[in-house]
C-alpha cells in the first residue's frame, strides 16, 4: 500500500480547485456502463473527502503611476501606495503585480 502514498516532496506540489477534479473525473470517465459507474462514483467519493489545501486564490494586479512623488504607485486591486518603483507584490494586500498596467 506503501507505494499508492502521495509525493511528499514539498517542491512538487500543485493545488488544484476539487471541482476541477471531479470534472476530469467525470469526462474521463463518460461511459454509462456498470464499470464506469461505479468507479466513476468511487473516485467522486474519494475527491470529495479531501480536506482542502491551506491555499487562497492569487490576486494579480498592475502599479499605476500616479506622478505624485509621496504617493507614486498605486496598486490596481487596494488602492494603497508605495513610493518604491514596482515590488513585484504588493505590500498591502499581496497581490501579485503581474497585470498590465
Ligand atoms: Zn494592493
Amino acid at each position: 500500500m506503501a507505494e499508492n502514498l502521495p509525493d511528499t516532496n514539498v517542491g512538487n506540489i500543485e493545488y488544484i480547485r476539487k471541482a476541477d477534479a471531479v470534472d476530469a473525473v467525470n469526462h474521463a470517465l463518460d461511459r454509462e456502463t456498470i464499470l464506469f459507474s461505479f468507479v466513476r462514483k468511487v473516485a467522486i467519493s474519494a475527491l470529495k473527502k479531501i480536506a482542502p489545501a491551506d491555499a487562497a486564490p492569487v490576486v494579480h494586479a498592475y502599479w499605476i503611476d500616479t506622478e505624485n512623488y509621496y504617493r507614486r504607485w498605486r496598486c490596481s486591486a487596494c488602492s494603497g501606495h508605495t513610493k518604491e518603483a514596482h515590488p513585484p507584490v504588493c505590500p498591502f494586500c499581496g497581490a501579485k503585480m503581474d497585470g498590465e498596467e
